[in-house]
C-alpha cells in the first residue's frame, strides 16, 4: 500500500481544519513587538479575559430566552463609543427602535456616512440624532493635543492623529470666541464648562459634515425627509440637552 507523503497529509489536515471564512487573510500584520514573555499579571488578564467571554456567553443565553422582535427603525443615532452613553439606554428604547452608528468622539467619517445613508434610504429612518457628551474623553484628548501639539515622531498611533485632527476644529472655535464671550459673561470659561463648549461644537461640525459630505443625507433634509438634530448627554444627571442651531 502506497503510504501519503507527510507533506500532502500536512495539507489535508489544514485544510480540512481551517473553515473557509478563515482560510483566506492577506497581507502581513505589523509584529514589531519581539518576544512576549507570559508573566503572572499575563495569566490573570488571560483568566480576566475568559471569564468576560464566559459572562458575555450567558448574557446572551439570557438575551436569546427573552428576546424582543423590534420593528424597522425610524431613527439614526451618532454618538461616541464612551461605554456610560448607550443612546439605547439614553433615550430608553427597545429593540429595533434606533439604528445607532458610534465612534470615539461622535465623528464621522466615510464607512460612518455610508451607513447612515444606508439607514436613511433603504430603512427610511427620518430623524437622525447626532450626541455628544460631557467630560468626553475624546474631546479633552483634542483640547490636550491643541494646548500641547505632539511632533510627528511622538504619535503612537496615526488613528488617533486622525481623530484628535476631526475634533480640532471644535477647539479652535471655542478659543476663538472664548475672551470675547468671558468678557460678556464676566466670568472664565474653564474646566467642565469649557470642555462642554467644545463637545456642543463638535456636535455642530459632525451635523455639518453629514450635510457636507452626503448629498443624499442633505438632499433629504432640504426636502424635509430627514430631520437632523443634535444634542448633548450629560452623565451626572443623565439628560439630554437639544442644540439649538
Ligand atoms: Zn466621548
Amino acid at each position: 500500500m502506497r503510504i501519503l507523503h507527510p507533506k500532502w497529509f500536512l495539507l489535508a489536515v489544514v485544510l480540512g481544519t481551517t473553515p473557509l471564512w478563515a482560510a483566506d487573510r492577506t497581507g502581513a500584520l505589523l509584529d514589531d513587538y519581539g518576544d512576549v514573555k507570559t508573566t503572572k499579571a499575563d495569566k490573570a488578564l488571560k483568566k480576566e479575559q475568559d471569564d468576560i467571554l464566559k459572562m458575555l456567553n450567558a448574557g446572551n443565553k439570557r438575551h436569546a430566552a427573552n428576546m424582543v422582535h423590534g420593528k424597522d427603525p425610524r431613527i439614526m443615532v451618532v454618538s461616541c463609543a464612551d461605554s456610560h452613553v448607550t443612546p439605547e439606554t439614553v433615550f430608553h428604547t427597545q429593540p429595533g427602535d434606533l439604528f445607532v452608528n458610534r465612534a470615539f468622539g461622535n465623528v464621522v467619517d466615510k464607512v460612518v456616512l455610508a451607513s447612515l445613508e444606508y439607514g436613511a434610504t433603504n430603512l427610511n429612518c427620518c430623524v437622525l440624532v447626532v450626541m455628544g457628551h460631557t467630560d468626553c474623553t475624546a474631546v479633552k484628548g483634542a483640547m490636550d493635543e491643541h494646548a500641547n501639539p505632539r511632533t510627528e515622531d511622538q504619535w503612537g498611533s496615526l488613528n488617533q492623529k486622525a481623530l484628535y485632527e476631526r475634533i480640532e476644529p471644535a477647539v479652535s472655535e471655542i478659543e476663538a470666541v472664548r475672551t470675547t464671550q468671558e468678557a460678556q459673561t464676566g466670568k472664565p470659561l474653564e474646566g467642565a464648562d469649557l470642555i462642554e463648549a467644545v463637545v456642543k461644537t463638535n456636535v455642530l461640525n459632525t451635523m455639518h459634515d453629514i450635510r457636507q459630505k452626503s448629498p443624499i443625507l442633505w438632499g433629504l433634509e432640504r426636502t424635509d425627509k430627514l430631520r437632523i438634530v443634535g444634542c448633548v448627554y450629560h452623565k451626572d444627571s443623565g439628560k439630554v440637552e437639544w442644540i439649538k442651531e
